[in-house]
């Protein structure tokens, strides 16, 4: 029985890491990303993919390197810029 619960803790979390890729990819925290997708796969993964395509006007550009990037980034995707975030 234990045996069972390590193996889907395992392949959630090998599952997590698909959502927190592309997370990332949009300037999200990869590892916040990874524990959403390791707990709730089925709604982390589309909620990675939406993000930025939702609202494509809801853009903001990097300080660093000028290019856009969704509003709700934590650091710049291009050139690693980290924004300030107002809470959350
Ligand atoms: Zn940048």
């Amino acid at each position: 029985m234990e045996k069972i619960i390590i193996v889907i803790a395992i392949a959630a979390a090998l599952a997590g890491v698909l959502p927190a890729f592309i997370a990332s990819s949009k300037g999200l925290n990869f590892f916040k990303w990874w524990i959403y997708g390791a707990l709730l796969f089925p709604v982390a993964l589309p909620h990675s993919l939406l993000i930025g395509l939702r609202n494509p006007l809801a853009r903001k550009a990097c300080g660093w390197c000028r290019s856009s990037v969704p509003a709700d980034a934590e650091y710049c995707p291009k050139c690693g810029y980290e924004f300030e975030t107002h809470g959350h």
